[in-house]
């Protein structure tokens, strides 16, 4: 069993790369900002709450973020390990992800972080607005506003893995698939 955390800015590939690892190391695939548009599209209370910090590009707060990610945790217990994908943002949440882990007797075995530049974060952004229907991403104001919260509160949270040992940079700029290889190689080294 392996716990990975899929890191990156907005734009990065996490969703599409984190789909592919599930498939292939059977993990399941916990993506907070999937949740929350989930609960947008079935207009929950906390659909309506999550709504008013996503159009802007802000974060969801700690404190809700958090109690949504153990509940998700706590829906699937016949996991054999997560891919969390977009979750830690902060240091709060990283601390508590370490603590509802240890508390089932696991932990993260690793964050794969995709590195990609400003620039082409922004161009995919916009291309993906095209399909996505996403209003987060059809706005250069929002998307410039995600790429700046992602540079000021997410991008420490490297730090806190990297004090652990934890901390794999991965190349994000290529095709799919050799991204993809790239991943499975770093978790093929570690789970072997
Ligand atoms: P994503 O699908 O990961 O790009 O997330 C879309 C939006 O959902 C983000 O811009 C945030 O507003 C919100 N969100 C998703 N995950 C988190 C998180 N871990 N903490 C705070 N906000 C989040």
């Amino acid at each position: 069993m392996i716990n990975i955390v899929l890191f990156g800015p907005p734009g990065a590939g996490k969703g599409t790369q984190a789909e592919r690892l599930v498939k292939k190391y059977n993990l399941f695939h916990l993506s907070t900002g999937d949740v929350f548009r989930y609960n947008i599209k079935n207009e929950t209370e906390l659909g309506k709450l999550a709504k008013s910090f996503m159009d802007k590009g802000q974060l969801v707060p700690d404190e809700v973020t958090i109690k949504l990610l153990i509940s998700e945790v706590e829906k699937h217990p016949e996991a054999e390990g997560f891919i969390f994908d977009g979750f830690p943002r902060t240091q709060p949440q990283a601390k508590a992800l370490d603590e509802i882990l240890s508390e089932k007797g696991t932990s993260i075995g690793m964050m794969l972080a995709l590195d990609v530049e400003e620039e082409e974060l922004r161009q995919r952004l916009l291309k993906r607005a095209e399909v996505s229907g996403r209003a987060d991403d059809a706005d250069p104001k929002v998307i410039q506003n995600r790429i700046d919260v992602y540079k000021n509160e997410t991008a420490p949270v490297k730090e806190f893995y990297k004090a652990q040992n934890k901390y794999i940079q991965i190349d994000g700029i290529g095709s799919i698939d050799q991204i993809t290889d790239r991943l499975f190689a770093e978790i093929d080294a570690v789970i072997r």
